[in-house]
Parts: structure tokens; C-alpha cells; sequence
């Protein structure tokens, strides 16, 4: 791992935690957690907390990084952040789901997370727009390897294939 890569550890995220008094308040911001119960930021901070583990449902993807957690705890806890690193702490133990997986890989290969079609590029060229811009991937895949992306999303790649085997 690159070592301008800060790797917050479980003791970390515990610590920032500690101020939690499980008020709710967070789940009860949550515009996720309106059409998407499964992510709820205050049941994450518990499983930190009491359990000492990082939840294994995997719910924390779904996290929209919108803040409002984070402008609302009472206790200025770092929600957003913790969830972050939750995701960060799965991801490095090969447990990203398959459709990051797949979004991390089309954003190394291409620039974007999801592929340019041949069909957006027709209805585009049909409508007079201009062609898409191409990130281009050597620069991509040099930020991948200075930040440690890299190894991680090949790690998941190697866990997703054992899985499907
Ligand atoms: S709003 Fe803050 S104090 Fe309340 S449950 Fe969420 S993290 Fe804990
Ligand atoms: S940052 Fe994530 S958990 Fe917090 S309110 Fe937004 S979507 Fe919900």
C-alpha cells in the first residue's frame, strides 16, 4: 500500500465513535435510509461500538456521502467518515461488492464508472453532441498505483473469482 494512504484501523473508528449516545438522529436524516433501511448510520456506530467490528452486512455502500448524518449528530460525531472508512476496511479485506468492484475497474480502464456504450455514442452523434471526452487511462491507472487502489480492487477481483468458483 502506498504510504500516503492513511489506514485508519478499528481502534480508530472506536475512538471516534466513543461520543455516541444512540440518539438516532442520524438514521432519522438519512435520505438513504427513507427508501433504503438497510443503511442506518446509527446501527453501524453501535456494531462499532459495542460489538468492536465492522458490520459484515455491507449496508455502509449504500452510503451517499451527502453529510447530513454528519450536520445533525448532536455529538459531532464524523458519521460520513466513519462510514467511509468502514468501506475502506471491507474493501482492503476483499469484501467490496461486485458492483463496486466492477465500477472501480471500469473507472481504472476508462475514467468514468460506467462504460461509454456504442448506443450513447450513437444517440449523442444523433442529437448533435459532442463526443464524450476519454480520461486518459495511463494518467488513471497511475493514480490507481499511487494511492494504493490498485492492489486493493485486484485483491477483490482475486476474492470475487475464488467465490464464483
Ligand atoms: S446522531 Fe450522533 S449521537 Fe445520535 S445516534 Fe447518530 S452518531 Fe450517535
Ligand atoms: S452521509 Fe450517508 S449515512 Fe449520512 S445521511 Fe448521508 S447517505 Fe445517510
Amino acid at each position: 500500500m502506498a504510504d500516503n494512504v492513511q489506514d485508519l484501523t478499528l481502534e480508530d473508528l472506536k475512538e471516534r465513535a466513543r461520543p455516541c449516545f444512540q440518539c438516532g438522529i442520524c438514521t432519522s436524516s438519512c435520505p438513504v435510509f427513507r427508501v433504503a433501511p438497510e443503511l442506518n448510520p446509527r446501527v453501524s456506530v453501535d456494531s462499532i461500538i459495542t460489538r468492536g467490528e465492522v458490520p459484515r452486512e455491507g449496508n455502509e455502500w449504500l452510503c451517499a456521502y451527502c453529510l447530513m448524518c454528519d450536520q445533525r449528530c448532536p455529538m459531532g460525531v464524523s458519521l460520513a467518515e466513519i462510514l467511509m472508512e468502514i468501506k475502506n476496511i471491507s474493501a482492503r479485506e476483499g469484501k467490496a461488492p461486485p458492483d463496486v468492484i466492477d465500477s472501480a475497474q471500469s473507472l481504472m480502464q476508462d475514467g468514468c464508472l460506467s462504460p461509454i456504450s456504442s448506443r450513447s455514442e450513437k444517440i449523442r452523434a444523433e442529437l448533435g453532441l459532442p463526443e464524450l471526452p476519454r480520461a486518459n487511462s495511463s494518467d488513471v491507472l497511475k493514480l490507481f498505483k499511487a494511492t494504493g487502489a490498485f492492489e486493493v480492487l485486484e485483491a477483490n477481483k482475486d476474492k470475487q473469482e475464488e467465490a464464483s468458483e
